[in-house]
């Protein structure tokens, strides 16, 4: 069970010291009063593993059509506009049949979710999960894929595409190229490479997400989504 005390970043400047260079600590601004971690007595934060288990029981219920619609009362509004310790961080597509909070069974407050076409990384998006897990001391990084993914369909077919949609698009590619060749399903191979490459990417992440990994502090897992059950499952 990771040792939420070993969690170094308790402010604004630990987590300046921890981010280094990387700028984005330096584009807040110095009034933001960021949020204290959740400490045990406050949250009783979850371990990954435990974060993991608690998604997967939240799809099985959604899945099953046995949802319990949890923390979406009045009072859970009340208690989460006093902070927030979400125990789960969801990278997932904006694709519109994939909202993490109905298919995990989740409510206000308990997932953090970024959502972009193709669930793919940016600096943004990594600057987003880097404060859920260095200072909101999230310790489940969850990527999401789904199956028939259009934005990597569109990646795998390779035609030119207008405006920005080349950012995400592009994004993908190296993952299309690893799958190619394999055998079965050329979308879905390419749908759970992009998953994996993210997941990589991730865990070896500098300054400050390899480092949470290696304590053992955050756990980075896959996860594809079928369509049609509902269903989530890991990718290995
Ligand atoms: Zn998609």
């Amino acid at each position: 069970m990771a040792n939420r005390k070993q969690l170094k970043v308790k402010s604004k400047a630990d987590f300046k010291a921890l981010a280094g260079a990387s700028g984005f600590v330096d584009q807040l601004s110095d009034e933001l009063v960021l949020p204290e971690i959740a400490t045990p007595q406050e949250a009783a934060p979850l371990t990954g593993d435990d974060a993991l288990h608690k998604l997967i029981e939240g799809n099985q219920r959604y899945v099953e059509q046995k949802r319990t619609y949890p923390d979406q009362t009045p009072m859970r509004l009340a208690e989460v506009a006093k902070g927030q310790h979400p125990f789960a961080i969801l990278l997932g597509c904006a694709d519109s049949r994939v909202p993490p909070e109905i298919l995990f069974d989740q409510g206000l407050g308990d997932l953090f979710v970024i959502r972009v076409a193709g669930n793919i990384l940016d600096d943004a998006i990594l600057g987003s999960i880097e404060y859920a897990t260095a200072v909101l001391g999230v310790s489940l990084i969850m990527v999401l894929g789904h199956e028939r993914c259009g934005a990597v369909k569109a990646a795998l077919e390779g035609n030119p595409v207008p405006g920005h949609i080349f950012s995400f698009v592009d994004a993908i590619k190296p993952a299309v190229d690893k799958a190619r060749g394999k055998a079965g399903d050329a979308l879905d191979n390419a749908v759970k490479a992009n998953i994996t490459m993210v997941v990589e990417q991730l865990k070896s992440s500098q300054p400050i997400l390899a480092d949470l990994v290696q304590m053992g502090q955050v756990k980075i897992v896959g996860a594809r989504y079928d369509l049609a059950t509902g269903q989530v499952e890991l990718i290995p």
